[in-house]
């Protein structure tokens, strides 16, 4: 299968799962992870109608975008960090990214605040949870997520948009459905407590359909688009 037709394939598990579960299909964003893949396969699902991308190194990404906008390609694309983000990589994070996935600290919150002012950008955010125990998972723990929110909204540069998390990963997605439940939970909390949630990125190729009958509203997807990573 060619990656239009699996982009097409994917975009119609999406709002089929949507429709199923009384939303609307216009409420459930794709955002392809072209982490690994190369550009020429990056311009086809483009081409293809791919509008957001996904990616977890801000090195590689940058080498992409870059490219691409010599090119000319990028016009309307959007670029996302879904990965896990170091201090020293914040400044090219906030030039490259419309969207940041993964903060879980208030140390990388005021880092990535203080370059989004230095570049007089407002950097829309969204605060990482991790709801499992996996000591390889980034995020920061349910306990510590409200202070967080409360420190992420009151800097002047950034943009709390909503919450992310990753499940660990479960060969029946089913299994992955109470963690997805979770994160929709701690963001209804949220909202009580004041705070803007329009975005829950959750569900990958593996389990977004379950992701997205929990409410998912942005769905990464890397696999069922560009085929297995070989990196
Ligand atoms: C790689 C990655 C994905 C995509 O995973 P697939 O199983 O290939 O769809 C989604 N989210 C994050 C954070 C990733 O690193």
């Amino acid at each position: 299968m060619g990656i239009a037709e699996a982009l097409r394939a994917v975009q119609a598990q999406i709002n089929n799962a949507a429709i199923r579960s009384g939303r609307d299909p216009a409420g459930v964003k794709l955002v392809a992870v072209s982490k690994t893949v190369d550009i020429k396969k990056v311009i086809e699902a483009m081409q293809a109608g791919a509008v957001i991308f996904g990616e977890n190194r801000v090195q590689e990404a940058g080498k992409k975008i870059t490219e691409l906008r010599a090119q000319n390609t990028d016009i309307k694309t959007q670029w996302h960090l879904i990965g896990n983000l170091q201090k020293n990589k914040v400044r090219p994070a906030v030039e490259l990214f419309d969207l940041i996935h993964s903060v879980d600290s208030s140390v990388l919150a005021e880092e990535i605040n203080k370059h989004a002012g230095n570049l007089g950008k407002q950097q829309r955010v969204l605060v990482q949870v991790k709801l499992s125990d996996e000591a390889t998972k980034h995020g920061i723990a349910e306990d510590s997520l409200m202070s967080l929110l409360s420190v992420i909204s009151n800097m002047d540069h950034l943009r709390l948009e909503g919450l992310m998390t990753i499940p660990p990963y479960f060969e029946d997605p089913e299994m992955a459905r109470p963690y997805f439940r979770k994160l929709r939970q701690l963001a209804d909390k949220a909202v009580e407590r004041g705070f803007t949630m329009h975005e829950l990125s959750m569900g990958m190729s593996n389990d977004f359909e379950v992701a997205i009958e929990e409410g998912a509203t942005l769905v990464r997807v890397g696999t069922a688009i560009f085929g297995e990573r070989f990196k």
